[in-house]
């Protein structure tokens, strides 16, 4: 839990191949900056999980992540108590409303990776944009969860793992939890 409310991140529209890479990034970012789950949709694709379990496994935290063949049913189904945040250029700028999104209850940020259906644009209680430029889901996620959540990293969120990075001016200082 992130605070005292959920937060998932929905992406749909998952594309085996052409996304792999980017869709295994945008999981890491979501565990990073403070999601409970991640759930991917479109193409299943085992390799995107994995990643994200086994990089809990390492730095700690307790990600849930599956994939859901029906996320706009999913979705639906979330609407009728939890919060929907759309992340999409067309939104309403993120400086604007993140302050206006409601910290407590269960709350999905969805983003896209082919063109999302219509229909999430009037499902979503909040339609966000990091800007009215095309980027990426994976910078538009980040920008948006850190502005919304604030700081994870001294949270208790990524308890339990097996290393754990200290900040340093310069070089690597990686605490081996294992030995302790
Ligand atoms: N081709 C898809 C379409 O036309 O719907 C979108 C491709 S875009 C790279 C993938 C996702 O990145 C979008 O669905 C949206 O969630 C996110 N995204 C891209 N630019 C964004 C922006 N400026 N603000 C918020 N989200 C953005």
């Amino acid at each position: 839990m992130t605070g005292d409310f959920r937060v998932s991140v929905l992406r749909l529209g998952h594309r085996r191949e052409r996304d792999k890479r980017i869709t295994s990034h945008l999981g890491l970012t979501a565990r990073a900056f403070g999601a409970d789950e991640v759930i991917l949709a479109g193409e299943e694709d085992d390799s995107a999980i994995e990643t994200w379990n086994s990089v809990s496994e390492r730095f700690g935290g307790n990600l849930d992540c599956h994939f859901e063949p029906k996320p706009m049913n999913w979705l639906r189904r979330f609407a009728v108590s939890g919060t929907v945040i759309h992340l999409t250029m067309y939104g309403e700028s993120w400086r604007k409303v993140t302050g206006e999104i409601p910290k407590d209850k269960p709350a999905v940020i969805v983003v896209g990776g082919t063109k999302v259906p219509a229909e999430l644009f009037s499902i979503a209680d909040h339609n966000v944009s990091i800007g009215n430029q095309p980027h990426s889901e994976v910078a538009a996620l980040g920008v948006f969860m850190d502005s919304w959540l604030g700081p994870i990293e001294e949270s208790s969120k990524f308890a339990g793992g097996q290393i754990e990075v200290v900040p340093s001016e310069r070089g690597k200082r990686v605490v081996n939890l294992e030995e302790e």
